[in-house]
């Protein structure tokens, strides 16, 4: 009863605005900082201009769970979002934190550290809270691109995906690594973040049109005994998602980049309709609107937590982009 108290007082969905310092770029162009944040709100000031071309200020204003600004380091993300989440995942629920927003705004710099951080605290409620009763721990990490799916931890080997007609997904071929020390897991995650980015096109360009998966699973065996098989008890996603301004591209001439942009567009879409679903206990979850909601199903299914960071820039040359990711954040809430 005390463990279903801890899992019901964490909140089913939480949307964090995170905001990131202005740029050596931004700063070279005059560009200002436009975003002004209070600990749980932020306002947009917006520049437009009259007809007769005068200029004037429109104040946008956005309410979330947690607004952090950009004196805010990682370390403090780690505790406003996935901290509280760790602990319940040895008690059968499934978690995905996401980072939304415009390629630079900082989404893989929030990302990044994210899962090396929850590693430490689960294996150090593994070894101690929860010694000897046959938990383990396992990293898998993968991409979608172009609605296909890349092994990060295995040269971007091919990976399809399967129902098992009892509401698992199971991606045939994913290599899982169990990991029981530190170390284990900071070299996957080194190895699979070197993967995601050795494109032809540039890291930034390409890891801009993927999203990136990173799951950590909690298995335990039958009676805890480790020779009999391990089943999943929790699991943590953990997603960089696509540049959300990628999702646009859906007129450009490459034809390529048509495509990636309207999956990107699809999946982004599906990705709101699914949580927002979660929220209102919605039986119906729309989660084979896309490839990346479809391979989360067993995320979004029974017991699960969600929690979304929005990344924005402060610039004011980004004001467009910024209004549209809070409108989207707006929108999950
Ligand atoms: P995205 O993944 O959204 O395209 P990045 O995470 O690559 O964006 O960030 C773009 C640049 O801004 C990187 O050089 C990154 O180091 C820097 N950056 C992002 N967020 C912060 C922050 N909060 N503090 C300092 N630098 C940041
Ligand atoms: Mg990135």
């Amino acid at each position: 009863a005390a463990d279903r108290e801890k899992v019901n007082s964490v909140a089913k969905i939480k949307v964090v605005v995170r905001k990131r310092p202005l740029n050596k770029k931004e700063l070279a162009k005059n560009e200002e900082d436009i975003i002004e944040t209070l600990s749980n709100s932020l306002v947009v000031h917006e520049t437009k201009l009259k007809v007769d071309l005068t200029e004037y200020v429109e104040k946008h204003e956005f309410v979330f769970d947690a607004v952090l600004n950009e004196e805010v380091s990682n370390d403090e993300v780690y505790r406003e979002t996935v901290e509280p989440i760790v602990p319940i995942i040895f008690q059968r629920t499934k978690a995905t934190c996401f980072a939304y927003g415009q390629t630079g705004s900082g989404k893989t710099f929030t990302m990044k550290p994210l899962p090396l951080k929850a590693s430490r605290d689960i294996l150090r409620l593994m070894h101690h809270t929860y010694r000897n009763q046959g938990f383990q721990l396992f990293v898998s990490f993968f991409e979608i691109y172009g609605g296909k799916l890349f092994d990060l931890l295995s040269d971007r080997k091919k990976l399809f995906m399967r129902e098992d007609g009892k509401q698992q997904v199971c991606i045939v071929g994913l290599q899982e690594y169990r990991a029981s020390d530190v170390e284990t897991i900071k070299d996957l995650i080194e190895k699979g973040n070197a993967t995601r980015s050795t494109g032809t096109t540039g890291a930034n360009e390409e890891s801009s049109r993927s999203h990136a998966i990173l799951q950590l699973a909690i298995k335990r065996s039958v009676d805890g005994n480790e020779s009999k098989p391990a089943r999943v008890v929790g699991k943590l996603s953990f997603i960089d998602l696509a540049g959300s301004e990628r999702g646009a591209d859906t007129t450009d001439n490459d034809k390529q980049t048509r495509m990636e942009g309207a999956e990107i567009n699809k999946s982004l879409l599906a990705l709101k309709e699914c949580i927002r679903a979660l929220d209102n206990d919605q039986g119906h979850i729309p989660f084979r609107g896309s490839k990346l909601t479809e391979v989360l199903r067993d995320s979004f299914m029974g017991n699960s937590r969600t929690v979304m960071i929005s990344c924005i820039s402060p610039s004011s040359g980004s004001c467009e982009h910024t209004l549209n990711t809070l409108r989207y954040a707006d929108r999950v809430k």
